[in-house]
């Protein structure tokens, strides 16, 4: 059976799973192989996503079940997003909403490993969170399916997605494809959600010259904002340098030169803040503290972003 939670399309065996790990034939139909079962649980920073320009310096309650549909040399959660028969308890999706309302935290994030692959139960949970009042926040490789993002879009409030390089960067290191990623993300941002982007760069494989065709890229589709950060040694790469904050400080140069309103770094000591693309004031601090509104206090600029 084809399984469209994401563009790989599986055909899916019986007795076998898909290439993520999570879908399988149960009862004649495509089922999750362990729905519910959570293996990551946490109240995060919404910074910590990342995302610099939705609902600033509030927390979110974030929640990831194992699986991945890539399988980048480099994950920086390969303990959970490559693990192919991760076990976890089972937490229903009107615990985890119970517990943000109950906590006041404004949003559940699904995110750590790929939520494309938990969909259904990502789904399920962000429809009652809704329901609640909640926002709903997906952070994603962006190798979406058509058919998936006609399911998600109506349901998700904001979106961080990787754009981890080129194409030979997607298939050898990540067993992935660029074009899906950037159809999807072309495609939110045509529907107008918010989306902010990542790119982790690696020192001696990423190139000023791939910074600069990415930043096109981005440009091409309208993205406004691009978060660069520093690779650490984890998973297939443990042996690598970690990035350097010099590296990082060269790329960000580049990024801003194309264009891309608003770039941040990431995983860095390097200053996070946000600045009027307009008149350059400072809009929102390093630390987190933004202009009421998201309205520049200087000029009155409108900031992109959702600010309550
Ligand atoms: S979610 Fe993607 S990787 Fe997993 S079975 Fe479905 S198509 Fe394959």
């Amino acid at each position: 059976m084809i399984c469209d939670f994401c563009y790989r399309h599986c055909d899916v065996l019986p007795e076998r799973l898909g290439f993520c790990g999570r879908r399988e034939i149960r009862d004649g139909t495509l089922a999750d192989a362990g729905y519910g079962e959570v293996v990551a649980f946490a109240v995060d920073p919404v910074e910590k996503k990342p995302l610099y320009h939705f609902l600033p310096g509030t927390r979110t309650v974030s929640i990831a079940m194992a699986g991945c549909n890539f399988a980048c040399d480099f994950c920086q959660n390969w303990q959970i997003a490559q693990e192919r028969f991760l076990r976890g308890d089972f937490l229903s999706p009107e615990s985890v909403v119970r517990y943000a309302r109950e906590h006041h935290h404004p949003s559940v994030s699904y995110t750590y490993s790929e939520p494309l692959v938990w969909q259904d139960y990502m789904l399920e949970t962000a429809a009652l969170a809704r329901r609640e009042g909640l926002r709903n926040i997906m952070v994603s490789n962006g190798g979406f399916s058509k058919e998936a993002l006609a399911r998600i879009v109506p349901m998700i409030d904001a979106y961080n997605i990787d754009l981890k390089g080129d194409e030979t960067f997607y298939s050898t290191i990540c067993h992935g494809s660029l074009a899906p990623v950037l159809d999807g993300l072309d495609a939110l941002i045509s529907a107008g959600a918010h989306v902010e982007v990542t790119t982790m760069l690696i020192e001696g494989i990423h190139t000023e010259q791939m910074v600069e065709s990415l930043g096109t890229m981005l440009m091409d589709i309208g993205a406004q904002v691009w978060h660069l950060s520093r690779f650490f040694p984890q998973y297939r790469m443990i042996g690598r340098q970690a990035t350097s904050e010099g590296f990082l400080e060269h790329a960000l140069e580049v990024a801003r030169h194309c264009g891309v309103p608003f770039v941040y770094p990431g995983n860095s000591s390097l200053v996070a803040e946000t600045r009027c693309p307009a008149c350059g004031s400072v809009v929102r601090t390093a630390s987190g503290q933004t202009v009421p509104g998201g309205v520049c206090l200087h000029c009155g600029t409108h900031i992109y972003g959702v600010w309550s």
